[in-house]
């Protein structure tokens, strides 16, 4: 099966796929991104994902490229014609191409990018035995909440987190928990759910708004409200949330073990009710 490509409305394969080196996307990050994945071949939650690209979008001052119904059309057919079991759909829009000059140019076009890879999800094994995390410095911009091309903060703490053996980086901010390079983090504490609040500090996650309403049919307090680095070590779970994590229990940080230094009972319940959910 091929990774595939669509370059401003045209499809082929990924590795013939060319945008130009001017591009403001290339020499600014001047760009927005999804990522949405595919649970038995069918993308999951295009609407919320397509709702956030938006909201990225306007806060570049940039006109969404596509209604929202021809972006599924091209979603639809990426998948057709990549074919696999199961797609990690990657959309990226820039401000298009012109010559390097840091104010918006007049008359340039956006570059519309869409990939589909095979998704290929973590090893089932960290679903047993949860896994390690890293706390790094949150040294990105003051507009975590666009899902911005400018990814050099997430780029440098998920490299801290793999040269120390970890699964993820937990961001700090002034001694608060902001949220993992690619993920969103959440913390109990006495049965309460805790998670940083939407705004400014973090990316609103599709997965993290998912969890919070599942958490709630549970019965399972939550507080959106920002925690501390000490907090974390003492909580009794700490879960991360994504699309491609979906929830995973993190069992230790800056090796210090959480909890029972396994996945726990809210962890559990959590992780079961999001098997039933994309079922
Ligand atoms: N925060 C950051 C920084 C991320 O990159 C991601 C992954 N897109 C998330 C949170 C989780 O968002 P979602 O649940 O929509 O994948």
């Amino acid at each position: 099966m091929p990774d595939i490509a669509c370059v401003n409305g045209r499809f082929g394969p990924l590795a013939q796929a060319v945008v130009s080196v001017e591009d403001r996307g290339f020499q600014f990050g001047d760009g927005v991104y999804e990522v949405i994945r595919t649970y038995r071949g069918r993308p999951f939650q295009t609407d919320a994902h397509l709702a956030r690209l938006e909201r990225s979008l306007h806060a570049l001052q940039l006109p969404s490229p596509h209604p929202r119904t021809q972006w599924a059309t091209l979603i639809e057919e990426g998948l057709r014609l990549s074919g696999f079991p199961e797609t990690k759909i990657y959309m990226q829009v820039t401000r298009g191409q012109a010559p390097r000059d840091h104010p918006f140019p007049t008359g340039a076009s956006p570059t519309v990018v869409l990939t589909f890879r095979e998704l290929r999800p973590p090893d089932e094994a960290i679903r047993h035995t949860g896994v390690p995390a890293v706390t790094v410095e949150d040294v990105r911009w003051g507009r975590c909440d666009i899902k911005s091309l400018n990814l050099l903060g997430n780029v440098l703490a998920r490299q801290q987190a793999k040269e120390a053996g970890a699964f993820e980086a937990i961001l700090v901010r002034d001694g608060v928990v902001t949220e993992g390079s690619v993920s969103n983090v959440m913390v109990v504490r006495d049965g309460a759910l805790y998670t940083a609040p939407e705004g400014p500090r973090i990316l609103s996650g599709v997965t993290r708004t998912l969890m919070i309403e599942l958490a709630s049919k549970e019965g399972i307090p939550v507080h959106e409200t920002f925690v501390v680095k000490n907090d974390l070590y003492s909580a009794s779970e700490v879960l991360l949330t994504g699309t491609t994590v979906e929830v995973v229990s993190v069992v230790r940080v800056d090796g210090r073990t959480i909890g029972s230094g396994a996945p726990g009972p809210v962890s559990k319940r959590l992780a079961r009710r999001w098997v039933e959910l994309i079922a």
